[in-house]
């Protein structure tokens, strides 16, 4: 199955790792490799190259490779860090698993999952989903109407994962966060099993039932907990502060009988609280693994002084912290800039202007990162980069299948894997044109309780009006049960759903449309619809904006979205009261973790750091409001950075505004020829790329318009250059 845990085929080591590429405490970190570890240390201190280092050094002493196993926050990150690890081993060693929490618990789940009662065919469900039958469920349960002020579906789903996630009883959750909705308490615990219910009836499981349902086969099925204990001998978590309680409880138990766990973490950049993240798993730790060794790593190998000079300020005024204050031997004197714009479309002018200045000193566009808080900060600056002709990739926003007509045909091909999935029948029904909810109800109801769930389909009596739809669909679910190929069922649907979809959407399906070609490119690489259905839920691609389709190209991501990485140059927006802190973050714990996050945001960049700040902001009435910095920025020591302001500001910043930035070069660096693919253009052993997949190497072309690609990230896909969108590298 090629879902979410990553496995990395390589052959035997031929080089061996240079452990003189690492600090003492790095090394040691990376050559005990028995017992428990905990790597604790600041931004950029190396402990992620850490962990990577010792995944090699693993292989190199012997240890089998499918007995490591690696999780990480996202599963780009893993298939970077085994990526890297094959490269110090020049491409060696074996099948190493690495994903996140979520997919490693999907691959055991369908695996073992009948232990606890699940079939193999379970379908996973996101937040949209989750909030769709807590509606549902507040219907039927009579919990809605105006008289009943009942919380929302958002609010709700808030309080149930809440609990789940923090470890806690619902009505405690609720009497310490949420206590006016106190008199609430017994109608939420109400619903709370029902949505349980549901979701056992339906075969769903949603992202917190993942880790529930992995911790309880660990726990609980003491076949399993042997069979899968016994499957690792060698576990690492990277970003270990943003784990949740669960999460620590399955680490625990996975590494019950051998204590080979190895944790890195930072205190000071856990920023998920709100997932029920708890940085206290760092320190309980030790208690947990009595025979820890507990290793400090202080030495930045990121940032130059000035930088780490203002990002160590910034987390001196945190009322908790553990690690210590790093330093750096990387010198430099560019100390942080910051700069407060008129209002939004100046402070966007700005970072426009200094992108384009970097870029003639030599920066490269993939070097530079602008980063915020929230998805809807950039807007004003993506503006001025596509009039600007700049490339950028967009992180960290709405992701590609969070969208009604992806969800659409999304629940086609769940119902192909999960034919009990009430959710993708109820959605699938109410497309068709006179068919409402109550109808769409009792169809789904029949269906999924229906031995043979097609054969109801097909007996229902339609209404007069949808008679003829109704046909449409029973025939194409005929048509999908003879086929198992993604691609040639994306097709299937497609001829299906297009004129629906162009009645359904008919202000903007143009718009829209693109997103479906991007759906048919990435589908067309899975061999099977089960991994492309549990991928695109548990670690759904960002959508991707029409910026460009260069490689080289700049980021536009979220703070949270940028968690690990680095760039040369960082902007970080919105800087201004209100906005950051985020308005919502009262005082207190959120607090903090807003800061925390400033710090995370800070901590990426190299050489140049730029934080920025409009002077007013527009209020939700349309109404302009003048507003200070973020309070994080005006605690800062004086002279960590250097002001820069607009010509009406107290001081000049030489900046002519109104002008757009010239470029010595062009941003666009390197454009390539946009060119249409045939099979001769790639024979063997040609290098590609590819939207989803990244870099390849073309393994096998012929057999009409399809090539066979060996994708550095991804493994082999077959492709079919009509929709798969291959361009030369
Ligand atoms: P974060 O907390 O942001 O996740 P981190 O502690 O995981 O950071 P890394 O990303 O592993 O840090 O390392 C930061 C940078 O420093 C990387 O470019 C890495 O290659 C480099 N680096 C780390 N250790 C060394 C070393 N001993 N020698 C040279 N470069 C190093
Ligand atoms: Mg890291």
């Amino acid at each position: 199955m090629e879902n979410n845990p990553l496995q990395t085929t390589l052959d035997s080591p031929s080089v061996s790792v240079n452990l003189e590429e690492l600090n003492p405490a790095q090394r040691q970190a990376v050559t005990t490799t028995e017992g428990s570890l905990l790597v604790i240390a600041g931004a950029g201190s190396g402990k992620t190259r850490t962990l990577v280092y010792r995944v090699a050094h693993l292989l190199e002493q012997g240890v089998a490779p499918d007995k490591i196993l690696l999780l990480t926050f996202t599963r780009k990150a893993s298939q970077e860090m085994l990526w890297r690890a094959g490269n110090l081993l020049n491409d060696s060693c074996g099948r190493v698993t690495g994903g996140t929490f979520h997919g490693i618990s999907n691959m055991l789940l369908r695996r073992y999952g009948h232990y606890l009662g699940f079939g193999s065919t379970f379908t996973i469900i996101d937040r949209g989903d989750a909030e769709g039958i807590i509606n549902l469920l507040k219907g039927s349960l009579g919990l809605t109407g105006r008289d009943k002020q009942f919380p929302t579906k958002r609010v709700l789903i808030n309080i149930l994962s809440g609990s789940v996630n923090k470890s806690m009883a619902i009505d405690d959750l609720i009497y310490e966060q949420y206590a006016h909705l106190s008199e609430h308490v017994d109608d939420i615990i109400n619903l709370d099993k029902h949505y349980r219910e549901f979701k056992l009836n339906n075969g769903l499981m949603d992202y917190d039932d993942l880790l529930v349902n992995w911790k309880r086969l660990l726990a609980e099925v003491p076949e399993a907990q042997r069979d899968i204990a016994a499957r690792y001998s060698h576990i690492m978590v990277d970003e270990y502060q943003d784990t949740n309680l669960i999460q620590a409880d399955i680490v625990r138990l996975l590494a019950h009988g051998h204590n080979n766990v190895m944790v890195v973490g930072d205190d000071s950049q856990s920023i998920y609280s709100f997932r029920g993240a708890d940085f206290y798993n760092i320190m309980r730790f030790p208690k947990v693994f009595p025979d820890t060794t507990i290793i400090k790593l202080e030495e930045n190998y990121r940032s130059s002084q000035p930088i780490l000079s203002l990002t160590n300020d910034i987390i001196r005024n945190a009322t908790e912290k553990y690690t210590k204050t790093l330093f750096t031997k990387i010198e430099g004197d560019l100390k942080p800039r910051l700069f407060a714009g008129r209002d939004e479309r100046e402070e966007a002018l700005f970072v426009n202007r200094k992108i384009a200045e970097l870029q003639n000193e030599g920066v490269e566009l993939t070097n530079i990162a602008v980063l915020f808080r929230s998805g809807f900060h950039s807007y004003k600056l993506e503006l001025e980069l596509n009039s600007s002709g700049v490339e950028f990739e967009k992180r960290g926003g709405l992701k590609l299948t969070e969208s009604a007509h992806m969800k659409d045909v999304i629940a086609f091909l769940r119902l192909q894997v999960n034919v009990r999935d009430s959710l993708s029948w109820n959605r699938i029904l109410l497309q068709l044109n006179k068919v409402g909810p109550k109808t769409a109800a009792k169809i789904t109801d029949r269906v999924t309780m229906a031995d043979d769930p097609l054969s109801a389909l097909a007996e229902y009596p339609p209404g007069k009006t949808w008679k003829e739809g109704m046909a449409k669909l029973v025939q194409l679910f005929y048509d999908m049960e003879k086929e198992s190929a993604p691609g040639v069922l994306y097709e299937l649907i497609m001829a299906y759903y297009q004129p629906l979809f162009e009645q359904i959407y008919r202000d903007d399906f143009p718009k829209r449309q693109k997103d479906l070609d991007q759906l048919k490119s990435i589908i067309s690489g899975y061999e099977d619809v089960q991994s492309f259905v549990d991928d695109t839920t548990l670690d759904p691609p960002d959508t991707v904006e029409d910026h460009g389709k260069q490689t080289d190209r700049m980021i536009l991501s979220t703070i949270h979205s940028s968690k690990g990485l680095e760039w040369d140059a960082v902007f970080v927006m919105g800087l201004a009261e209100g906005r950051f802190p985020h308005m919502a973050a009262g005082i207190g714990e959120q607090m903090e973790e807003e800061r925390r996050l400033l710090y995370v945001a800070a901590t990426r960049a190299r050489k140049y750091l730029f934080l920025t700040y409009p002077r007013q902001l527009m209020t939700p009435d349309r109404q302009f409001k003048r507003v200070g910095m973020s309070p994080f920025l005006s605690e800062l020591r004086a002279g960590l950075f250097q002001r820069i302001e607009t010509r009406d500001g107290q001081r000049s910043s030489g900046f002519d505004f109104s002008a757009s930035p010239s470029r010595t070069v062009p941003a666009y660096p390197r454009k390539k020829k946009k060119q249409k693919l045939s099979v001769k253009d790639l024979p063997q052993g040609t290098r590609v790329t590819h939207p989803f997949f990244g870099e390849g190497t073309v393994k096998k072309s012929g057999q009409g318009r399809s090539v066979d690609v060996a994708f550095e990230r991804h493994g082999i896909k077959t492709l079919h250059l009509d929709y798969a969108k291959l361009s030369l590298c």
